[in-house]
């Protein structure tokens, strides 16, 4: 489980950064890109994934399996 960003979205404002708990979010290629392998969906620290809660940009971060 984990979320992924959508390149051709990101805006690469880095508002999702800091918010993760996991820090499962990385600068990559001048945009932004999640950890897969580190990422919990934020599942025990919050109600939704922090990421997508600060994330201004409608669809840019998207649930993978
Ligand atoms: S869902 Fe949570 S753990 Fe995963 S990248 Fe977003 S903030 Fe980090
Ligand atoms: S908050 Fe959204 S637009 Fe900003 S860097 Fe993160 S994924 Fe990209």
């Amino acid at each position: 489980m984990a979320v992924q960003i959508e390149a051709s979205i990101c805006t690469a404002c880095g508002d999702c950064e800091p918010v993760c708990p996991t820090k499962s979010i990385v600068p990559h290629k001048g945009l932004y890109t999640v950890k897969t392998e580190t990422c919990t969906e934020c599942d025990g620290e919050a109600d939704m994934p922090q990421c997508i809660d600060v994330c201004m940009e409608e669809g840019c971060i998207v649930f993978v399996d």
